[in-house]
């Protein structure tokens, strides 16, 4: 377990209202951001050439000559890696789903840190009014 430590120079509650409005402000903004994800899927598409494993092919001993290109999508699950088949029409759309899967990653991120940004101030506020 690693320790957090939290800064204990708030400021006056003043400035403490005003850190904790910016901050409000700031995830609403990010927040909208969740409405523009579209469709989105969690994995890699990969695009791949194939050997036939004929051995007088041409795909044999020149790399270049391997068939394909074929798609898969790729991710973990229950820590092992999952791979499926994709149609070469299939594989745009997964790609770009996998594209809004990141930003979406990303975006929680970056809520979640700012979450706890405006909690610690909240909490500060909230003792700020604890009787003596
Ligand atoms: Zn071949």
């Amino acid at each position: 377990m690693s320790r957090v430590f939290v800064s204990k120079s708030g400021g006056r509650p003043a400035q403490r209202n005003a850190a904790l409005e910016r901050h409000t402000q700031r995830f609403l903004e990010l927040r909208r951001g969740l409405e523009q994800i579209d469709c989105f899927c969690k994995g890699t598409v990969l695009k791949r050439m194939m050997k036939c494993g004929k051995a007088r092919c041409a795909c044999a001993s020149d790399a270049t000559k391997r068939h394909g290109p074929y798609f898969e999508l790729t991710y973990k699950a229950s820590g092992k890696t999952v791979n499926v088949k994709l149609s070469p029409e299939a594989a745009p759309l997964y790609r770009a789903a996998a594209q809004q899967y990141r930003k979406l990653k990303t975006l929680l991120n970056r809520l979640d840190k700012l979450s706890k940004t405006i909690l610690r101030h909240k909490a500060k506020l909230a003792e700020s009014k604890r009787p003596d």
